[in-house]
C-alpha cells in the first residue's frame, strides 16, 4: 500500500529530519499527489520501529517495491532523491540550524549536518559500511570500494545519445543544490550543504555521499574555477581548521596524475580521521633562521613530506610559500625530477593540515607529474606492474595511506586465490576469466611461494600498496633520495 509507506516516510521525517507537524500536512499531500494516491493511510504504522531507525533504507525499499514500476538505476536514484528531498528541511533551514549549533560548538554543527545528510539518504551509510577496510602490517589502511555503484549495461545504453548539457558545470558546482540529475549527471535533490567564509570568500561544506573515512567531507568554492595551490588557498585551509579544529583538511595538488579526479573546481577534502601518515614520526629536523618558531621535520613516510609545526599560522604559510617557490623550480635529473618542460610545470604539492591543541601541523607533500617513454602514465605514479590493483591517480587520501581500491578486486582476488589453491594453469583460468590477464605475473610469482593462498594474496596486496606509495615519492627512501631531500629542505627553508 503506497499510502501506508507515505505515512511511514512522513513519520520518519518528523522524527529524523525535523519535519514540523504543520509542514507534515503539506508534505503528505505533495507525496500523495506524486504517487497518485487519493487519500492518506488511516491505519496504524510501526512508530516505535521508525523512531529507532538509523537510516531510511527499509522505507526506501518499501517505497520502491510498492511503486511497482520498472525503473532504471538513474530513475530510481532520481525518485529517491526527490522524495527524500521533500522530506528534508529546506537548504536555508539547514544553514540556520547549522549556524545555531555552531554557536554552542563546532562539533555539534558538523554532527548536525552529518545527521541530516545520513538521515535523508544523501550519505548512504549502509553502502559505505559494505566497504571492506583492513589495516596492513605496516599500518596502511586498505579498502575495497563497494559503495560507489558501477554502471550496468542498461545505464550505459542510456548514455548513448543522451544530451550533454553544461548545467551544472561539474559535480561540485553550487547549482547541484536540488538538481534533478539525468543519465549523465547524478541526482542531487537531497544534497544539503552550508556556506562557510574562508579567506573572505564563500565556500561550502558538504559530506561525501560515499565517505571513504569518518565524516569525509568536501569543501568547495562558490565559483567554478580550477584547482590552484597558492597563498590564498593555503590560508583557507587554516581558516577551516580554526573553525573546525576537530577536522583535518587537505587539498589535492593542482596538476593531473598527482591530483584527484576533479581539477576544474577548487575544493578541499576533510574529515574526522587520523590517517596512517599522521601516525608516523619525524625522522630529521631542521631549523629556519627566518622562522625560528616553526619546528621543521621530514616525516618517516613513503611520500616526500615536510612537516611544519607551530602556533603561528602566518609563519607556516610564509615558510610553505618559500618551499613552493624553491620546489617549483627544483630540478634533479639524476632522480628524474624535472620541474618544467617548456611552459608546462610538473612540480606541485599536496598540502594537508590538522590542529593539535593550539598548534598547527602542516604536511607539505612534494609531488611531480612528469611522464616519459618508460612511464607514460607518470614517473611518480603507480608503475605498470601495479596497475592490475590500481591505476587511478594517487590523490591526497591514498598519499596519506588510505587506499581506495576498485570494486572489481572483490571478485578478482578470490578467483586468484582459487587458482593458486587448485594449481590451475594460465591457459585454463584465462579462458574462463579473460580479465585476469593483468594478474598473470602476480599469480605466477605467488605460485612459487610457500603459504596459504589467502595470506599470500593479502600480503601481495599490502606490498602493492606500499610499492605504489614508493613509486609516487619524488625523493626515494634510499641514500641518494634522502640526501637530496635534506639538501633541498635546507635550501628551501632559508
Ligand atoms: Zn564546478
Amino acid at each position: 500500500m503506497l499510502n501506508k509507506v507515505i505515512e511511514e516516510l512522513v513519520y520518519y521525517a518528523k522524527t529524523h529530519l525535523e519535519l514540523d507537524d504543520f509542514d507534515a500536512i503539506y508534505i503528505r499531500n505533495k507525496l500523495l499527489a506524486k504517487f497518485n494516491q487519493v487519500e492518506p493511510y488511516e491505519g496504524q504504522i510501526e512508530k516505535q520501529g521508525i523512531k529507532k531507525l538509523d537510516v531510511p533504507d527499509i522505507l526506501i525499499q518499501a517505497l520502491l517495491s510498492e511503486y511497482g514500476k520498472e525503473l532504471d538505476a538513474h530513475e530510481e536514484d532520481s525518485l529517491v532523491s526527490e522524495v527524500m528531498s521533500l522530506l528534508s528541511p529546506m537548504p536555508s533551514q539547514v544553514r540556520e540550524r547549522f549556524n545555531e549549533k555552531y554557536n554552542s560548538s563546532p562539533e555539534k554543527a558538523t554532527e548536525y549536518l552529518y545527521e541530516i545528510s545520513k538521515n535523508n539518504y544523501y550519505v548512504q551509510k549502509t553502502k559505505v559500511l559494505k566497504n571492506k577496510v583492513f589495516t596492513s602490517r605496516d599500518g596502511l589502511e586498505i579498502s575495497i570500494n563497494l559503495s560507489k555503484p558501477e554502471k550496468n549495461n542498461k545505464d550505459i545504453a542510456k548514455l548513448v545519445g543522451a544530451v550533454s548539457t553544461s548545467y551544472p558545470k561539474c559535480v561540485l558546482c553550487l547549482e547541484n543544490l536540488g538538481f534533478e540529475g539525468n543519465a549523465k549527471k547524478a541526482a542531487r535533490q537531497n544534497i544539503r550543504f552550508v556556506p562557510l567564509n574562508l579567506g573572505g570568500e564563500t565556500w561550502y561544506l558538504q559530506y561525501s555521499p560515499y565517505g571513504y573515512f569518518n565524516r569525509h567531507c568536501i569543501v568547495f568554492s562558490e565559483k567554478h574555477t580550477p584547482m590552484i595551490i597558492n597563498r590564498s588557498n593555503l590560508s583557507k585551509l587554516f581558516d577551516f581548521v580554526d573553525m573546525f579544529p576537530h577536522f583535518i583538511i587537505g587539498s589535492n595538488s593542482d596538476l593531473p596524475i598527482t591530483g584527484g579526479s576533479i581539477l576544474d573546481h577548487e575544493h578541499f577534502q576533510g574529515g574526522d580521521h587520523i590517517f596512517p601518515m599522521m601516525k608516523r614520526e619525524v625522522k630529521e629536523t631542521f631549523e629556519s633562521k627566518k622562522y625560528p618558531e616553526v619546528k621543521i621535520g621530514l616525516l618517516d613516510w613513503y611520500n616526500s613530506t615536510i612537516v611544519l609545526r607551530s602556533k603561528n599560522r602566518e609563519d607556516i604559510i610564509n615558510l610553505t610559500m618559500n618551499i613552493i617557490d624553491k620546489w617549483y623550480k627544483y630540478d634533479n635529473p639524476d632522480l628524474d625530477i624535472i620541474s618544467y618542460e617548456g611552459e608546462v610545470r610538473h612540480n606541485s604539492i599536496t598540502p594537508i593540515l590538522r590542529k593539535v591543541g593550539k598548534e598547527y601541523l602542516f604536511y607539505v607533500m612534494l609531488r611531480n607529474n612528469r611522464q616519459n617513454d618508460e612511464y607514460p602514465d607518470g614517473i611518480f605514479h603507480a608503475h605498470p606492474e601495479y596497475h592490475h590493483i590500481k591505476k587511478e591517480g594517487i590523490g591526497l587520501i591514498e598519499a596519506m595511506g588510505l587506499f581506495i581500491l576498485p570494486a572489481r578486486l572483490e571478485r578478482q582476488l578470490p578467483l586468484v586465490e582459487g587458482i593458486l589453491e587448485n594449481h590451475i594453469e594460465p591457459g585454463n583460468y584465462l579462458m574462463m576469466n579473460p580479465d585476469l590477464e593483468p594478474f598473470v605475473p602476480m599469480i605466477e610469482k605467488l605460485r612459487r611461494l610457500e603459504g596459504n593462498p589467502h595470506d599470500l594474496v593479502q600480503k601481495e596486496l599490502e606490498d602493492t600498496c606500499r610499492g605504489i606509495l614508493d613509486n609516487t615519492a619524488v625523493f626515494k627512501n634510499d641514500e641518494a633520495g634522502r640526501s637530496a631531500f635534506i639538501k633541498f629542505v635546507e635550501k628551501a627553508i632559508k
